[in-house]
């Protein structure tokens, strides 16, 4: 690393909160470990209202403010700049300005340890910066930490779990296309604004005739119309879970985790 980019201020420790479970968990697990600690967290401008509701919750029991980074411009703006290109799995310009940019440039030059909310039992490495002035720290890795113990931290704190996960099983944008269809089911039901307004981001190319959707191969009104379909086959699937043995439901979980989740977006 370069001294002429370094600031000599003091390490900062900086820890991100997404808005889950996990990294509601760590910050309480560190509160009184690492009493300088600045909390943040990414706000795309497109969080779920118990995403809002959650933060101020976990800010009461912090006693400290979780410093909300914004994005350069809203999504509408991003979009524009991507040619009205709607982020995918495979193109994830979202996470990159809405996320990593705006944390990043919080940062600057300052040195700076992150605590990462990756559990002992995840096989994943989670967010890494490319700065060579922003170190990852695992503390719930080095610590053992794993899901049952989540649950403890964060009820014993009488913070408890955020109030999406009674029908969405992550955190992020409310458009986000990591969602299962269940989940955009249930976005219909719970938030029709919102459902309406992931709706007009989809378009169609009357002169290709290729259609930019959430979701692949259909639109959000079709999904929507398919509702009870959806519904029964996440139920049938509930069923199938419960009659597994805990290992397998284990491994199961597991795999939708990794395979499925905005890691990124859980710093
Ligand atoms: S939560 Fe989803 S839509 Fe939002 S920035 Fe992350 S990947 Fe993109």
């Amino acid at each position: 690393m370069s001294a002429s980019i370094v600031s000599n201020k003091p390490i900062r420790h900086v820890l991100g909160i997404s808005g889950g479970k996990d990294s509601a968990a760590l910050a309480i697990y560190m509160r009184d470990k690492v009493p300088e600690m600045e909390y943040f967290f990414t706000d795309t401008g497109a969080e779920l209202p118990e995403v809002y509701d959650y933060l101020d919750k976990l800010e009461a029991y912090l006693a400290k403010p979780i410093t909300r980074l914004m994005t350069n411009g809203d999504f509408d703006h991003l979009l524009s700049k991507y040619n009205n290109f709607l982020p995918s799995p495979n193109t994830r310009w979202c996470t990159r300005e809405m996320k990593i940019r705006p944390f990043e440039e919080w940062v600057g030059i300052d040195q700076v340890i992150t605590y990462v909310a990756i559990r002992a039992d995840e096989d994943r490495d989670g967010y890494r910066s490319t700065k060579a002035n922003i170190q990852p720290k695992f503390p719930f890795k080095v610590d053992g930490i794993v899901r049952s113990d989540i649950e403890r931290i964060l009820i014993n704190a009488g913070v408890g779990y955020p109030k999406y996960y009674e029908w969405r099983s992550r955190s992020g944008c409310y458009f986000c296309f990591f969602q299962r269809k269940n989940e955009w089911i249930s976005l219909a039901e719970r938030h029709p604004d919102l459902f309406e307004r992931a709706k007009k981001y989809e378009k169609l190319n009357t002169l290709t005739g290729e259609q930019y959707t959430w979701t692949q191969g259909e639109t959000l009104e079709q999904l929507v119309a398919r509702a009870s379909d959806i519904k029964a086959q996440a139920n049938s699937r509930k069923i199938v879970t419960r009659r597994m043995p805990w290992q397998e439901l284990l491994a199961n979980l597991a795999d939708e985790e990794d395979n499925e989740s905005c890691l990124i977006c859980t710093l």
